[in-house]
């Protein structure tokens, strides 16, 4: 990672035949935007983290473009999270994102409780560049934003060299909560996550999921465009890359795309932004 401000892409295994054949081909797209890396989920929204091992190894050493593999330790023991960072050592993965996971009924039973445990655990017996994540509007589970940045924290003290954002729509979270853990002395860079919204249904799985707060210059968007599918897609683009724009003239250390493995809707913001994005990494 050698730009100032990088831009990056997440993806996640599909989860039947038809979608891996599809990423294996779509990652030749997602490619040639030549992203600073791909970040591939575990699991994310579901059980059964297979084919992350698979796909970044692919990124990494079939397209030379780093990889970062999420590991998720929430229902993990430390014996299965040692099988899963082993078999990414294999991989020849070198970075990963270290998670807890969405809480589950059983959390108590497990050997880890927040990522800040996996962190620990990580260090004492393997070698990984390690990314953590970040809250701009604050956790679901916490009291406000402060709690997350005060663990934000204790990650980069146990190590984490990158913090990756949660999805937000509107930057003056962002920028608030980069602010605090500033001043509270997390010297990492920062990296703010966004999702296009490019379709109806997307919307209120988003925001189910992690509770984002949608301004209302979106919400009139939405509404505005729901009944038409290109509208809506057009409109949501846009919002991105104003959001984009807008963060990178704030000096983001990064922008990490959520690109719901659609590497048309990655291009387009790529395309959009990318005279930009090398006015400040030149
Ligand atoms: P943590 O950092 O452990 O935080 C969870 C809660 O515990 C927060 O409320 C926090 O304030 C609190 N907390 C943190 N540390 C401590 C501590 N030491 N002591 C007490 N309280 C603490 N999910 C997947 O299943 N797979 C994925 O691939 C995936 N990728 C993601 C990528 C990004 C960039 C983000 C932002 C989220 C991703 N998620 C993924 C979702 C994530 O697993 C959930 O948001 C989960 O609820 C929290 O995970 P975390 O690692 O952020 O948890």
């Amino acid at each position: 990672m050698n730009s100032n401000t990088s831009f990056s892409l997440e993806i996640f295994p599909p989860k039947n035949d038809v979608g891996i054949e599809a990423i294996y081909k779509n990652l030749y797209d997602f490619a040639k935007i030549t992203p600073d890396y791909i970040s591939v989920t575990y699991a994310a929204g579901g059980d059964g983290g297979t084919g992350t091992a698979d796909i970044a190894s692919v990124v990494q050493n079939e397209h030379n473009i780093k990889a970062i593999a999420h590991v998720r330790c929430m229902g993990e023991t430390k014996e299965s999270v040692g099988e899963i960072l082993d078999d990414l050592v294999a991989h020849g993965i070198k970075s990963v994102l270290a998670l807890r996971g969405d809480r589950k009924q059983d959390a108590e039973l497990t050997d880890f409780k927040y990522a800040t445990d996996l962190i620990s655990f990580m260090k004492d017996k393997w070698d990984f560049e390690i990314f953590a994540t970040c809250y701009p509007e604050g956790h679901v589970e916490s009291e406000n934003y402060l709690q997350d940045v005060s663990f934000m924290k204790k990650k980069y003290d146990l190590g984490v060299t990158r913090f990756v954002s949660q999805l937000f729509f509107d930057n003056e979270d962002f920028y608030k909560m980069r602010d605090e853990a500033v001043k509270i002395g997390v010297n990492a860079p920062i990296v703010a996550g966004i999702m296009p919204i490019t379709n109806a249904k997307q919307i209120l799985r988003t925001v189910s999921m992690c509770g984002a707060k949608i301004p209302t210059r979106l919400s009139k968007l939405i509404s505005k465009f729901e009944d038409n599918p290109d509208a809506l897609r057009q409109a949501g683009l846009n919002f991105a890359i104003e959001q984009i724009t807008d963060l990178i003239s704030n000096d983001v250390d990064g922008i990490h795309l959520y690109t719901m493995n659609n590497p048309s809707t990655a291009k387009t913001i790529f395309d959009n932004i990318s005279t930009i994005l090398s006015v400040v990494n030149k």
